[in-house]
């Protein structure tokens, strides 16, 4: 067994490396999971494994890349950035790559103060702690609860589980929590027979609404992910939840904290998916794509109303939060060149065309008889797959490798989030590829479907 074999990487990763979102076990040789790929290198959409096999990374390596592996301007900008400053603390210091991207973050958001960290649950963290702090410094200290939206994700340490209302990440640890509230999703697809999305938004607004008459008194905000719920299973909603929350935090004297950290840099097919509702939150938690995919990075956005409710003469009115790699200067770099990229490019409107054609291309499996909710919004596409497996989404995932494709169903419910690169043979590519893969999992179905066998069983399972 040589270094070019992925067995060889495989074993050793598997004796010294703890894999996230993972029962290690299931990566056991007599495990019935995924096999582990040990990747060598990565270009455009693809990914290739040490055995020279590739695949087409069709979910972006967890939504984080957004113009393809290895992007020349990309590795241009940060072997620059390296030969220049790698990193400096920015407590007394500053640097002109976090100077430049707040300035231009400011300008793209209205959100003139950015606040950094490395990762999204470190952004959810601090937009929470910024909020609750930023009440007490305005003299309503009793306002230090926090509302969510049902099946929501922001991340996953303790501070950030409180909002993050997926079982199976949040129950071993719900005794560290502090659980924040849940307010119904706008989730279209409850709407019943003769409802809108815009009826299911409507009414989940209204139970937001009740909610807040009555806590708005100790709650310090409101946190949601705009248009798509992604971790809950690209949940989609209209616009117009967006317009009502908004509505509702500013009657209510509560912060809107919009969570953009998967949406944000144009999934939704604008550059931020709280435009599309024409609304501006008080904090804008960016990460995942804001480099790129190249480098960890996060920021949180936030208004002059709440920065000025900082600044004073006492130190502790000031937001200490401290982090080692705060505004690195390498990954501010990165989320330069993408800024750089998405107007070089036009990478919207090349979007906009993206989009309607993977939808044409990915049309057999949406017309498939299993597939339930078909749904797309900007470069996002999801489908909810009527199963028995309760295991849909592992088997599906293995037999998606087989075809040379990344592709991970949340649950049932099986997705595309593609590199903005995507060309029109490797849409094809992975059209074909996930309908083959949908084909073959289903052919391990040990009985026959039944719709009435299935009630309620849309959404268990990993
Ligand atoms: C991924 C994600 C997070 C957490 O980001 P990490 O960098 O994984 O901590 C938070 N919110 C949303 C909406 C996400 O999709």
């Amino acid at each position: 067994m040589t270094e070019h074999h992925n067995r060889h990487w495989r074993e050793r990763s598997l004796a010294a490396v703890w894999h996230p979102c993972t029962q290690m076990k299931l990566h056991a040789p007599e495990g019935a999971g995924l096999p582990l790929i040990p990747i060598q290198r990565a270009q455009g959409v693809w990914l290739y494994d040490t055995e020279g096999h590739r695949y087409l990374d069709a979910i972006s390596s967890w939504w984080v890349n957004l113009f393809g592996h290895n992007h020349p301007e990309m590795q241009a900008a940060l072997t620059d950035q390296l030969a220049t400053l790698d990193h400096v603390m920015l407590a007394g210091f500053t640097h002109a790559p976090v100077v430049e991207l707040s300035e231009r973050l400011g300008r793209l958001t209205g959100l003139g103060h950015a606040f950094y960290g490395s990762d999204g649950a470190s952004a959810t963290e601090i937009a929470l702690k910024m909020s609750a702090h930023h009440w007490r410094n305005a003299g309503q200290p009793a306002k230090t609860r926090f509302v969510g939206v049902a099946g929501g994700y922001h991340g996953e340490t303790v501070g950030a589980l409180a909002v993050t209302d997926i079982a199976l990440f949040r129950e071993a640890y719900a005794p560290l929590v502090r659980l924040a509230a849940t307010v119904p999703s706008p989730d279209a697809r409850q709407a019943v027979a003769g409802e809108t999305a815009v009826d299911v938004a409507e009414r989940a607004a209204a139970a937001l609404g009740r909610w807040l008459a009555e806590h708005a008194h100790e709650t310090a905000a409101v946190i949601i992910e705009p248009l798509i719920q992604c971790a809950a299973g690209m949940a989609m909603h209209d616009p117009l939840y967006l317009q009502r929350a908004r509505a509702l935090c500013d009657q209510h004297g509560v912060h809107l904290v919009l969570d953009e950290i998967a949406v944000g840099f144009g999934r939704t097919g604008s550059l931020f998916a709280h435009q599309q509702a024409g609304i501006r939150p008080d904090f804008l938690c960016l990460s995942k794509g804001l480099t790129g995919g190249t480098l960890p990075l996060s920021v949180v956005l936030t208004t002059d109303a709440v920065y000025e409710a900082f600044y004073d003469d006492e130190v502790a009115r000031g937001f200490l939060h401290s982090h080692s790699y705060t505004g690195n200067p390498l990954a501010c770099r990165a989320a330069l060149a993408t800024l750089d990229l998405f107007e070089q490019t036009d990478a919207l409107r090349r979007n906009a065309h993206t989009g309607p054609r993977l939808a044409a291309q990915l049309a057999p499996l949406t017309a498939h008889p299993r597939v339930r909710h078909a749904r797309q919004r900007g470069m996002v596409f999801a489908w909810d797959v009527a199963s028995s497996l309760p295991d849909f989404g592992r088997r599906y995932a293995r037999h998606a490798l087989a075809q040379g494709l990344v592709l991970r169903p949340i649950g049932h419910t099986l997705y595309v989030m593609p590199p903005y690169v995507i060309d029109e043979a490797e849409g094809d590519w992975l059209a074909r590829g996930a309908l083959a893969a949908l084909q073959a999992t289903l052919a391990e179905e040990a009985e026959p479907w039944s719709e009435t066998r299935a009630a309620g069983g849309l959404r268990d399972g990993v």
